[in-house]
Order: C-alpha cells, then sequence, then structure tokens
C-alpha cells in the first residue's frame, strides 16, 4: 500500500531560494508546454481525427533538452524535475482536456516539484530526537523535523511550499495490505453548517472554524491593509500577517478532518457519507481524506444522494419541508418524532447506505417521490 509521509522541511537560505528557483523553473515550462498544446489544439481545429498534431510528452521532452542549449537558466532546475512537470502536464491534459487544465499563475499555484526517481534520492537518516536529513540532487542535504517513522521505501519526494513552510512528502511503499474489515458497526454522517460532521449514533463533531481572536485579528490587518500603498514594504508585511491567520485555520481544519476520519473508520466498519454536490459546504477535503483513513482501518466508505435527508423523518418516513424546525432541531409533522436535524439526516444517510450496500432493505427509505414504483417492482424481482 502506498502512503504519503509529510514532513516540514528546514531549509536554509540558500537552500530555500534554490527550492524557490526550481519552483519558478518548473512553472515557467508548465506554462510554455501547456501553450504548446494550446495552440496545437487550435490548429487542430479544423482537421480530421487522423490528419490532427498533438505534442506528446516525449516530444516535448525532446524540445525541453533543445531549449536547454539556447535558455542555459533552464537546466539551472534537476532535469527529472522538469519531466516530471511534463509527465504531469501530460497526465492531466488527457484527464481534463487542454482547455480545462490551469496555467500555474505566480499568486494562485503553491511552488512545488518533485523528484521521482527515488536512486537518485539518498537514505533519510535520522539525526536526533526531532530532527532527520536526506540528500536531494542538487539541493544537497536537506533537514527536516522527523515527526513520524517513514515505515518503508521510499518511491518518489515532493517538495512543495504550503504558505511560508517548505514541506517534504515521501511517497511510501510499506510492504503491508490493505486492512481487512474490521467488522465494527455501520455509521452514516452528515456534514452540515451548524455541526461540522454529525453521526447517526448521536455523535457530533465540532470545533473547527476561526477563533473570535482570529477573527478580531483578521479584521484588524484588513482594515490596516485597505490604507497601505501596492507595492510597499509593510503592506506585504500585513499580506504575509493574514496568510498566516489563513494558516493557522486551514492547519486546523486540516487536523480535525483527519482526526474525524481517524475516529470513524476505527469505531465502525462502514461509514455512509452523502454525495454533496455543493463541495463549499464545510471541508471539501473530507472525501479523499474519510477514504485513506477507510482503506487503513479497514472500513468501507459508500455515498449516496443526499436530497431530501434533511426533511425525512427517520422514524416515520414522513417527508415535508415544514419537519425541520429551524437548522438544528428536527419535529415531525406526522408522529412527533423530535431529534437533532443534523443526527436525523445522518440516520437517513445511513439508512440509505445500508439499502445500496444491501445489508438491510428495512427501514427508512428515500421519500416516496424519490421512489417510482417501477423501480420497487425490478427491485422485487431481482
Ligand atoms: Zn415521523
Amino acid at each position: 500500500m502506498l502512503i504519503g509521509r509529510r514532513y516540514r522541511l528546514k531549509l536554509d537560505f540558500g537552500q530555500a531560494a534554490y527550492a524557490e528557483r526550481t519552483a519558478g523553473i518548473c512553472r515557467a515550462v508548465w506554462n510554455a508546454a501547456l501553450d504548446q498544446r494550446r495552440a496545437a489544439a487550435q490548429l487542430n481545429r479544423g482537421r480530421t481525427e487522423d490528419r490532427a498534431v498533438w505534442p506528446s510528452f516525449a516530444s516535448q521532452c525532446r524540445e525541453l533538452a533543445q531549449a536547454k542549449r539556447t535558455e542555459p537558466w533552464l537546466g539551472e532546475a534537476p532535469s527529472h524535475c522538469l519531466q516530471q512537470t511534463l509527465r504531469d502536464l501530460d497526465k492531466a491534459c488527457r484527464q481534463h482536456g487542454v482547455w480545462r487544465v490551469r496555467w500555474r499563475g505566480k499568486r494562485r499555484w503553491e511552488p512545488s516539484f518533485r523528484f521521482p526517481d527515488a536512486t537518485q534520492i539518498g537514505e533519510a537518516r535520522r539525526l536526533g530526537r526531532h530532527l532527520g536529513a536526506v540528500r536531494l540532487p542538487k539541493l544537497g542535504n536537506v533537514r527536516f523535523r522527523w515527526s513520524r517513522p517513514l515505515a518503508g521505501t521510499v518511491r518518489n519526494v515532493t517538495v512543495q511550499r504550503d504558505g511560508r513552510h517548505w514541506h517534504i512528502t515521501f511517497c511510501v511503499e510499506n510492504h503491508l495490505a490493505e486492512s481487512a474489515p474490521n467488522g465494527q458497526p455501520p455509521v452514516g454522517i452528515d456534514r452540515g453548517v451548524v455541526i461540522p460532521v454529525a453521526a447517526s449514533d448521536g455523535q457530533c463533531f465540532e470545533g473547527v472554524g476561526m477563533r473570535p481572536g482570529e477573527q478580531r485579528r483578521l479584521g484588524h490587518l484588513q482594515r490596516r491593509l485597505a490604507h497601505q500603498r501596492k507595492g510597499s514594504n509593510r503592506r506585504r508585511r500585513t499580506v504575509r500577517a493574514i496568510g498566516r491567520v489563513y494558516e493557522r485555520v486551514r492547519n486546523r481544519r486540516a487536523d480535525f478532518c483527519h482526526q474525524t476520519a481517524h475516529t470513524l473508520t476505527t469505531e465502525h466498519g462502514l461509514v455512509v457519507v452523502e454525495d454533496l454536490r455543493v463541495k463549499h459546504m464545510t471541508a471539501s477535503a473530507k472525501g479523499t481524506v474519510v477514504e485513506w483513513h477507510g482503506r487503513k482501518n479497514g472500513c468501507g466508505i459508500i455515498a449516496v444522494p443526499a436530497a431530501y435527508t434533511s426533511q425525512t423523518c427517520s422514524v416515520c418516513g414522513h417527508v415535508a419541508a415544514e419537519s425541520r424546525e429551524s437548522q438544528a432541531r428536527f419535529c415531525c409533522q406526522a408522529c412527533g418524532h423530535q431529534a437533532k436535524a443534523d443526527v436525523n439526516a445522518a440516520q437517513n444517510i445511513l439508512a440509505l447506505g445500508l439499502r445500496a450496500s444491501g445489508r438491510g432493505g428495512v427501514g427508512v427509505g428515500p421519500p416516496m417521490k424519490r421512489q417510482p414504483p417501477e423501480r420497487e417492482v425490478a427491485r422485487a424481482a431481482d
């Protein structure tokens, strides 16, 4: 099983400058290669399929090698990192199409580059209780905070900057198979605005978001920013301070996601999540985080359509928008069942999930108007 191990790098001044430079060159290569592919797409518009000419990964690598002769600055970056950039672009274009792949803007893109070849990477050594080091091509020996063991063989290494800190991510093969099912009971979860994550057994996970002190500080900094001259050093300092506030919030949210996902997948054998189309509700990375923890802890994950789960009674199945008294309370108009709105929704999601996974058919189903009779008949025939 491939796992990721991420550590905070402790680059010295020269290394940080070199990392920034390398990422900048990778960005330039990405943009130039994407430009080339888009130009080709425009040329191909009038042509039939068999006469279309596309740049490939191999042809772009050849052109990169030629370009290095006239543009020596390209050679400053490790060549494997540049090739990896072209490979990533090739993959992205195949998957999403040339027009959907984005430019890497200086402001919008978090600088990163990858060393794809494990033979070029030195062995990661532990130097002290909280200190590790690894030798990377051209960067030399880089030190990082040894916060956990590597636990496996390194396949490749990615260096990236997240805000003001550089991190190193080792892709590690841990020689373990995916965990067998853990045999725990199933659970449904509802992701909401009032409570970030509510489980069908009544557990609620809360405590993320910006704290009052942080909100005050952010407001203060934004007011200060409003009357600072563009391009000035003071303005840049304020922008950095704002970035630090957001960084804390981001880290806290990521930590919450991992802890919640770990708890849910160790205490349960099946987690049913709603298949939300609105990603901005809370924690967009939630889905992938849960899946990763699920694989590790032997817990299945399934997604079900979220329609009407917040308006359906989990006891009698009655659907009414009025049952949802407020954001927080649910009170059934038909049978008088009362519950926390999010927990009620989570119970509906669990019932949908059990039905979808074939673990149980009885219980609350989706509302009648979502379940046309002919489909019921088809299912009974199965
Ligand atoms: Zn009811």
